[in-house]
């Protein structure tokens, strides 16, 4: 079991009023379980404490390590909420709350489970700790999911796939993100999770002693170019990620070049360039495989230059650049920014990227941030860290608490929430941030609804286009407005976000429940197919 020593140790920097606080928390919450097993006949306690080790990992603040010790105490403890008020505050209450399954009398089977899914993200929406502890509570319960009855592995796993995974990945947490997937791939399909390892393995022997050369030799080019300060390591793709890359190349090994990457880590964004001329001066780059992800980061932030070059060593490998900043938020995401300390920094950090880069998406997504994030730093003594919303959550929140059937909520979760996305421009510069596939109409109501219900025309770098013309990242879409325009009920079958869907039937004056909305969903999907 892991200690409370354990855990205080691995938390960054804690204060005297930490320690206690989570040291109380550590005695209650055990004291709470006492008695009480896992399926693998150990003592209930262990999950907890896993689960509040691994926030003071990913560096979370003392209340969030507490929340994560006392998560399943209400629920399963039968610890009141009143008290876990009394002994721990109101916001530590919030996050557990947040967390907790719903009672068992009102909701039953997959309606049940939509609803706390709805409610988690609720609870998000005010508090991103709510999500990161529950990250932390399933890649524990991934870890003992051998422990538990069969016909409830697969579910857990194709859920832990499906829904925690994609958020993961979307704050950010890579790490978090392929383990939480190679930890459910076994039990969901145990002979593609053999075929992968197996392909991986023989991938890893031939490229290994390669990259060995390979690293060798960029280190002098490197250090001719006066980049001594660099690390390099070599990072092997999750095996779930690859079985998906397999399926889609038809198990053709020879065309998946990125089994095993070589990164480079530098000291600065420029001298990230300059590795990469370096890289490229040495080995000659595969036409279309340059991606830029530093002037255009992908939506959750990830940062690095990636390009696949041919080696006379190791073959075709793929190097990624990137600097120590980078990496750590591409390993912990928004985990990364957390500690009360680098809170008031990165605040400053940002405004300047802000200020720097017009057309950085990441700055965007930071920047509609900073305000909440100046709250909170503002706030006095008994501040804790951490009370971050991100627009796109806040949104979703908000986009879903009116909406019906669990089935519509989930099916609406998987559509805006777990898509691609894509960044197209205003002709300001700013930067709007919407599911791949998305229309000018949906650029519109993003903007603004009265845009949307007015639209009347819509040029996509300064061409006129039709509605339902898809906008690719990069686009910069003007909207031209007029009085006496209207929506029209074909703008269903084309819109790609509920927030425009909504706001059409609205103008429409149809209901939520009316058909159009399952037609154009189907609709679409014919579309993709
Ligand atoms: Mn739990």
């Amino acid at each position: 079991m892991v200690s409370v020593k354990e855990i205080i140790g691995t938390m960054r920097a804690p204060s005297p009023e930490d320690v206690a606080f989570v040291e109380k928390a550590y005695a209650y919450a055990k004291k709470a379980h006492e008695g009480q097993t896992r399926y693998s006949g150990e003592p209930y306690f262990i999950h907890p404490a896993a689960t509040a080790k691994i926030l003071a990992e990913y560096g979370m603040d003392a209340t969030t390590i507490a929340a994560g010790l006392l998560h399943d105490a209400i629920e399963d403890a039968r610890v009141s909420r009143e008290e876990m008020e009394r002994e721990f505050g109101k916001e530590l209450l919030f996050i557990v709350d947040g967390v907790t399954k719903l009672g068992t009398h009102k909701y039953r089977g997959a309606e049940r489970h939509a609803e706390s899914l709805r409610r988690l993200l609720v609870a998000t929406a005010s508090d991103i700790r709510v999500l990161i502890v529950k990250l932390a509570d399933r890649f524990h319960n991934m870890q003992t999911l051998e422990h538990v009855p069969e016909h409830k592995r697969h579910r857990i796993a194709l859920e832990t796939v499906e829904i925690y995974a994609p958020i993961a990945d979307r704050l950010g947490m890579g790490r978090m993100k392929s383990a939480l997937e190679d930890l459910a791939f076994p039990f969901i399909d145990p002979d593609a999770a053999v075929h992968a390892a197996e392909v991986r393995k023989l991938k890893t022997k031939e490229t290994e002693t390669g990259l060995a050369k390979v690293r060798k030799e960029l280190g002098r080019e490197l250090a001719k170019k006066g980049l001594p300060g660099f690390r390099t390591d070599i990072r092997m793709k999750g095996l779930w990620s690859l079985h998906q890359k397999l399926r889609r190349k038809q198990d053709d090994i020879s065309l998946i070049h990125d089994i095993a990457a070589l990164r480079i880590i530098v000291s600065s964004i420029e001298d990230c360039y300059t590795a990469l001329g370096a890289v490229h001066a040495l080995y000659k780059p595969l036409p279309g495989e340059f991606k830029d992800y530093i002037a255009f980061p992908k939506p959750n932030g990830y940062q690095s230059l990636h390009t696949t070059v041919v080696t006379p060593e190791a073959g075709i490998v793929e190097v990624q650049i990137r600097t120590e900043e980078m990496h750590r938020h591409a390993m912990f995401g928004i985990a990364s920014h957390m500690s009360y300390k680098q809170l008031g920094k990165s605040i400053e950090k940002l405004d300047k990227e802000t200020q720097k880069s017009r057309f950085s998406a990441l700055s965007f997504s930071w920047r509609s941030l900073i305000p909440s994030l100046m709250r909170v730093a503002k706030r006095d003594e008994e501040m804790r860290p951490g009370t971050k919303i991100p627009p796109w959550l806040a949104e979703l929140a908000e986009a879903h608490a009116g909406s019906a059937g669990s089935e519509e909520f989930v099916e609406g979760l998987k559509e805006d929430f777990f898509s691609h996305r894509v960044f197209v421009f205003t002709p300001q510069g700013d930067v709007i941030d919407l599911p791949a596939t998305s229309t000018p109409i949906d650029f519109a109501y993003a903007i603004h609804s009265d845009l949307g219900d007015h639209l009347q025309g819509a040029k996509v770098n300064d061409k006129l286009v039709a509605f339902d013309t898809p906008l690719n990242n990069g686009d910069i879409v003007e909207i031209m407005r007029r009085d006496s325009a209207h929506p029209s009920a074909k703008w269903l079958d084309i819109v790609r976000t509920s927030l425009a869907r909504r706001h059409i039937k609205t103008a429409l004056g149809m209901t939520e429940q009316t058909k159009p909305r399952r037609r154009a969903r189907q609709t679409r999907k014919a579309r993709r197919a």
